[in-house]
């Protein structure tokens, strides 16, 4: 396979990074996750948008323009020929340098991405999943696509050792948003989602919900919930780039709603499908 570095297209085996690698040994990176669906990318620009943004946020300079790593990722996706459904990892790190926590004097970043095949969550989109609770534990720039997970790690190897799909976050008694997703409540076929603050990272898929609502004529707010809000949601949904619009039926041991996804989310869902239907090639 292909892999995409700061040096340019290299076969996987020629890609090695020193033990002194600023990612490996602070988390000292930003990274995105796009979906691909039949071989072709969904919202590319969104997320080099976002990439940028989160890479200025912390003072670092992404190798290419956003122009040139488009067009290298086209080229990464056509030596690949992926014509699957998959997942685009792409991140970009303070370089390789010896160990010292303030910024190396030098501007050397580093930058890698590969392509992996990835079916879509059909099950779990048609049935909907069962999510638990759990403190939000992170800092306070959660807007940031940082490569610091070790909380968003905990919360979701919680959520698993619990049987359960998904960790929700809250903080100081509201919801935030997933360990790896955002989380919207649906009451009386209003959506709300917990407004795009330094709080939470601002979803690429969220920001396409918002854009359906307001297509479906569907009233879409962007205000906090509560945790104890959630046990009369009538229907509550995750959205991510890897899960799409996935319905949440169970918190804890609560059912939501009547245990089976909701008319909004499916209707929301439908909105999805026919916007990331790629055209025929
Ligand atoms: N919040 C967090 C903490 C995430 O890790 C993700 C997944 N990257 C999301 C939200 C959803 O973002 P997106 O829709 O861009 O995948």
């Amino acid at each position: 396979a292909y892999v995409l570095t700061e040096r340019g297209l290299l076969r996987s085996e020629q890609v090695a990074y020193p033990m002194e690698e600023r990612g490996l040994q602070f988390g000292d990176g930003v990274y995105e996750v796009v979906r691909l669906y039949s071989g072709t990318y969904i919202w590319l620009h969104e997320h080099l948008d976002r990439l940028y943004r989160s890479a200025a946020a912390i003072r670092l300079a992404v190798p290419f323009s956003h122009e040139e790593l488009a067009e290298r990722l086209e080229q990464l996706r056509r030596m690949n020929d992926v014509r699957e459904d998959a997942i685009l990892y792409l991140q970009v790190t303070r370089g390789s340098f010896p160990r010292s926590h303030a910024f190396p004097a030098e501007n050397r970043p580093n930058l890698y991405a590969y392509i992996q095949p990835m079916a879509r969550k059909t099950e779990e989109m048609a049935r909907g999943v069962r999510a638990i609770l759990t403190k939000d534990v992170r800092w306070e720039y959660c807007c940031i696509k940082s490569l610091n997970l070790l909380p968003n790690v905990l919360a979701k190897q919680e959520a698993v050792e619990r049987g359960a799909f998904e960790a929700i976050l809250h903080r100081d008694g509201v919801v935030t948003e997933g360990s790896s997703s955002n989380i919207f409540l649906v009451k009386h076929k209003t959506v709300y989602t917990h407004p795009a603050t330094e709080r939470i990272l601002n979803g690429i898929v969220r920001t396409k919900v918002k854009e359906f609502c307001a297509e479906l004529g569907i009233p879409f707010i962007e205000k906090a919930f509560s945790v104890s809000s959630l046990a009369e949601a009538d229907e509550l949904f995750l959205t991510s780039t890897t899960s799409a619009i996935t319905p949440i039926v169970q918190v804890e041991e609560t059912l939501i709603g009547n245990g089976e996804p909701g008319d909004v989310t499916k209707a929301l869902q439908a909105a999805y499908q026919k916007a990331t239907k790629p055209l025929p090639t």
